[in-house]
């Protein structure tokens, strides 16, 4: 069973994701953290995320970084990752590796922005996660306010939509919503009423 949920920036898709693999027993990869280890393998080494030869490289080094290292969830490094996810060569690097976690026996769970439409085409069950721009830059703040980061809600929903239009508008695999892949949007859910929601449809679709 392979479970492909795509969706953009602080949409919920990571912590729903997290909660469908632990409710069903299936293995779970992020795989942003895989696009952020390479963003942040470029910032330690003062690399330019947006150099093309040096991100490929970058791609190849990835094991050098934990994807337990807590400077993955920054801000600096979600941004940087976007910047490196637009090379077809840092892309292509991270594949197999996806590809591998999704055929793990016991069932996976994989949440991104093209595993519907491109690292699992054939996935079982796809959903989109969406929510307003507006709910997304609130959730961002307090999560990076509860970190301990200073910054401003303006500053937040400014940088959201800019990754976001980035990740949409890039030519090899862009975030976008698969044609056969369920929508849910969670701009009213919270993370209960979201998890019920999709497990309705992974439940119909084991029929
Ligand atoms: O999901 P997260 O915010 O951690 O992802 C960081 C960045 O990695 C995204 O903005 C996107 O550019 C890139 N990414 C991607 N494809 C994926 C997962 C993430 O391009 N499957």
């Amino acid at each position: 069973m392979i479970i492909a949920v795509d969706g953009p920036v602080a949409a919920g898709k990571g912590t729903l994701a997290k909660r469908i693999a632990a409710k069903y027993g299936y293995t779970y990869l992020d795989t942003g953290a895989l696009y952020r280890a390479v963003g942040l393998f470029m910032l330690r080494h003062k690399q330019d995320p947006s150099d093309h030869a040096l991100a490929a490289a970058a791609a190849r080094n990835v094991h050098e970084i934990s994807l337990d290292d807590p400077d993955l969830r920054k801000e600096e490094t979600g941004n940087a990752a976007s910047v490196v996810a637009v090379n077809n060569d840092v892309r292509a690097a991270l594949l197999d590796y996806q590809r591998s976690v999704a055929k793990h026996r016991d069932g996976a769970v994989l949440d991104g922005r093209d595993i519907g439409t491109v690292v699992c085409p054939n996935a079982d069950v796809k959903l989109f996660v969406t929510a307003s721009s507006e709910e997304r830059a609130h959730r961002r703040l307090a999560e990076l306010v509860a970190k301990g980061e200073t910054t401003s809600y303006e500053a937040v929903l400014k940088d959201l939509e800019e990754r976001d239009a980035r990740d949409r508008s890039r030519t090899s695999a862009p975030l976008a919503k698969a044609d056969d892949a369920h929508l849910l949007d969670t701009t009213k859910l919270d993370i209960e009423a979201a998890l019920e929601a999709a497990c309705r449809i992974i439940d119909a679709s084991k029929g």
